[in-house]
């Protein structure tokens, strides 16, 4: 390595930086799709990747805190840059580490930090998003080769990636798909995937996506081998992946919050500083319980998950932070946006970029709606085994709600109906994925943290609970009205004479 980790952060962030904010094109570049190579290469001549990489192959060993905290550096300057970054790391590299073989490590290894290669994956297809185990996409087994087809969509770094971690069942000779997922790592050298069209996605601009026709060939070397089934593997893949979301995030949100004070405090309106308004500090506080709620996250996964361990029963923590810090992500962009008024409407604004680039967050690896309503069943589930009906009673003994439960005794003492409809299932996921947030945040709390920013973290999620809540035991449950064209245009009720 040139440098150890600390120094190379250092370098790291002054080069971003010079890119990204001391540049007066920067800001036009947020406009045009893609990124300029040399740029890149800058970039990559830095050796972010070697962060997810263990030791034996070069890198700086895989640490996670260490990953986490290279990804936040590059969210400060770029939340596009920091998900491909993301997407190489939990993605690509890391299973690589702990399902490939050596061979294939090596090899590929070797040309991500020495020749600036990149990697992704391509799970999804067009009939088959939310539900990808139902995926059409297929391998055959012919020589010592693996032959794949399929179609698939939306992959990040489309047309870009050196490697593509490619995902598909075995067909057997009937042409009946088996039901498990197997992985294979493709080398783009080999040819075989045709970018059929490109799309114009909405933000995330440094990034391309599109529809991607498979007919490739794959060594048995380059297959990652499962340490049971294909299924439990993807589930490690995809929680460890948002496990580490809070890296992404944790620039994300200083970045928000550091423009937030700024221009409130130099933005005179009515005669005084924006600052001083009730209801700007109202947003800035809850954008620093945003960041405070991140940094708890980010020590939890940082303690909790070496690369080492396998997450795939890790559902509740990992769904919780996915979903909770993309929804705050969202939000503090939607409240930046806000403070910076018509000036932040623009899509060269960070503020106006930040809303279009941190959506798609709610919706990739789970939509938050599924993954909400998989925390509420995942906590049924365990309360049906300890046959614990009342939702309290088992919070204040469930480790990821200890102490935080502490603070909700009436608002979850009651028992839970087991048939409630999926939009309370999802809205108690909403709530529980806060408290477990709020655990961490407690936890931190522990660890010495800055007091005043974890209290007022603390009361935002109260805030933000009980109001969930509120809508969980009261909420009306209104339907939809499928001949929704009868009788409701208002014109026809004006009385007017023709
Ligand atoms: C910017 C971006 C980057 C991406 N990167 C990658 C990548 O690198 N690799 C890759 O393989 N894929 C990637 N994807 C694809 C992404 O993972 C899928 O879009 C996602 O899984 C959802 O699938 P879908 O778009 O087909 O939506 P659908 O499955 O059609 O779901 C759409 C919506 O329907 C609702 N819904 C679906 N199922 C249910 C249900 N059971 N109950 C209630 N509501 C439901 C939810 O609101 C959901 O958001 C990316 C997508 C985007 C936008």
């Amino acid at each position: 390595m040139k440098f150890d980790f600390q120094t190379f952060i250092k370098e790291y962030k002054e080069k971003l930086s010079g890119f990204f904010s001391e540049r007066k094109e920067a800001q036009e570049e947020t406009l045009t799709r893609g990124i300029e190579d040399s740029v890149l290469q800058d970039i990559l001549d830095l050796n972010p990747l070697s962060a997810f990489i263990p030791s034996e192959y070069g890198g700086y060993g895989g640490v996670t805190a260490e990953a986490l905290s290279m990804l936040e550096t590059s969210s400060y300057e770029s939340l596009p840059l920091s998900l491909m970054m993301g997407i190489n790391g939990a993605l690509f590299l890391q299973p690589l580490a702990n399902y490939g073989c050596d061979e294939a490590k090596a090899e590929v290894y070797d040309r991500i930090i020495n020749a600036n290669k990149m990697g992704g994956l391509m799970i999804t297809e067009p009939d088959y998003g939310s539900d990808a185990l139902k995926m059409q996409t297929s391998y055959t087994k012919k020589g010592d080769k693996y032959h794949i087809q399929g179609l698939k969509h939306w992959a990040g770094l489309t047309g870009m990636a050196d490697y593509w971690l490619m995902t598909a069942r075995s067909k057997n000779d009937k042409g009946k798909l088996g039901r498990d997922i197997s992985f294979f790592i493709h080398d783009s050298r080999n040819g075989g995937i045709k970018v059929v069209e490109y799309f114009n996605n909405l933000g995330l601009y440094m990034l391309p996506y599109g529809r991607n026709e498979v007919d490739i060939k794959v060594p048995e070397t380059h297959r990652l081998q499962p340490k049971s089934t294909g299924v439990t593997m993807m589930l490690d893949l995809l929680h460890r992946s948002r496990l580490q979301f809070p890296g992404m995030g944790m620039g994300f949100l200083r970045r928000m919050m550091d423009e937030a004070i700024d221009h409130c405090k130099s933005r005179f309106v009515g005669g005084q500083s924006l600052f001083n308004y009730d209801q700007v500090k109202k947003r800035i506080s809850e954008l620093q319980a945003y960041f405070t709620v991140c940094s708890a996250m980010c020590n939890f996964t940082s303690t909790n998950v070496p690369l080492d361990r396998n997450t795939s029963r890790m559902d509740v923590e990992a769904n919780a932070i996915k979903s909770v810090i993309t929804d705050f992500m969202q939000s503090a962009s939607q409240s930046l946006l806000q403070l910076t008024g018509a000036k932040g409407y623009r899509l060269d604004h960070i503020a106006g970029r930040s809303v279009v680039d941190s959506r798609p967050f709610q919706i990739f690896e789970g939509s938050n709606d599924i993954l909400y309503q998989q925390i509420s069943e995942s906590i049924l589930k365990m309360m049906r085994r300890m046959k614990n009906h009342n939702l309290y009673e088992f919070l204040k003994d469930y480790k990821l709600t200890n102490k935080s439960s502490e603070y909700f005794k009436d608002a979850f003492n009651f028992e839970l109906d087991p048939q409630m409809p999926q939009r309370k299932l999802v809205e108690l996921g909403k709530a529980l994925g806060r408290m477990i947030s709020m655990e961490f945040t407690l936890d931190l709390n522990e660890q010495g943290f800055n007091k005043e920013l974890v209290q007022n973290a603390v009361k935002t999620l109260q805030d933000e609970i009980n109001s969930i809540m509120h809508v969980y035991k009261y909420g009306k449950q209104a339907s939809v009205v499928e001949n929704y064209q009868q009788d409701s245009h208002w014109f026809q009720f004006m009385g007017v004479n023709a």
